[in-house]
């Protein structure tokens, strides 16, 4: 798989004796969570993770050398049930899932750090991300902290359309992949689908509503997209890219600086 992450910034280049030289206290371990799963007629299986180290390798670049923060191997494979049907989705079960985060959790925590980050940008990984930061603070004393997506961006120039109901393999996800891989877009195969207008909004949505729906990408979106990636630019993707690597940078800083021990 491609890779943006700096090399002195990836976990897994560096040799045992040289990991044991890290500082405990502060070093922070970051785990990309995210997914192999059909994106549509025009985006490759590997969307959701191409984009998780897009967006972590430029926020990583921007780090002061000085401050100890790697990126470890990401987990490839997420729980992307809601995209059954479609060829090409590889999903492991919620159960696997976690028991994956435990253990390298728990492998992390056996040599001695104290501070992970799990880093996430696959919406059906999302509620397991929540449990098992808990689960890991818990039972094995780590000072998790958990991150998704974009961290918050205002995405300057979406419409107001998609920013309601472009959910997957949207204009968002197409701006990125055509800002650092447009070999991997298929432009020529754009699909648009939207579950609802903003001018008529429905009450039951498929998430971040008070009343929802469970869904499966089969009910709601035959080609598999959900939104409009027809209006997505390369210069609108390289944008939105260094804003989310600016704002992920930060919330790394404060997770370095987070203090380990309750205040007295
Ligand atoms: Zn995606």
């Amino acid at each position: 798989m491609k890779t943006w992450i700096p090399d002195a910034r990836n976990f897994a280049y560096l040799n045992w004796k040289q990991v044991d030289t890290l500082p405990r206290e502060s070093t922070l371990l970051v785990l990309p969570t995210a997914a192999i799963e059909q994106h549509g007629h025009h985006l490759p299986l590997a969307t959701d993770t191409l984009i998780n180290n897009l967006l972590l390798g430029h926020a990583l670049a921007k780090l002061p050398p000085e401050m100890h923060v790697y990126a470890l191997p990401p987990v490839h494979y997420g729980k992307s049930n809601e995209h059954i049907g479609f060829p090409g989705t590889l999903s492991v079960s919620a159960a696997t899932f976690m028991a994956v985060l435990r253990d390298l959790g728990a492998s992390v925590a056996s040599a001695g750090f104290r501070r992970l980050v799990l880093y996430n940008t696959h919406g059906g990984n999302t509620s397991l991300i929540d449990v098992m930061a808990r689960d890991l603070r818990a039972e094995f004393n780590l000072r998790t902290f958990a991150l998704h997506g974009s961290g918050g961006i205002a995405f300057e120039g979406l419409s107001a359309q998609e920013r309601a109901y472009g959910f997957h393999a949207n204009e968002v996800e197409t701006a990125f992949l055509l800002a650092s891989v447009p070999e991997l877009v298929d432009r020529s195969e754009y699909t648009v689908n939207y579950i609802a207008d903003i001018a008529n909004p429905e009450l039951l949505l498929p998430e971040n509503a008070p009343a929802t729906f469970a869904w499966l990408t089969r009910d709601i979106a035959p080609s598999g997209v959900l939104g409009d990636p027809r209006p997505a630019t390369a210069e609108n993707g390289a944008r939105w890219r260094d804003a989310a690597a600016t704002r992920l940078a930060a919330a790394l800083e404060a997770m370095v600086r987070y203090p380990t021990k309750p205040a007295t």
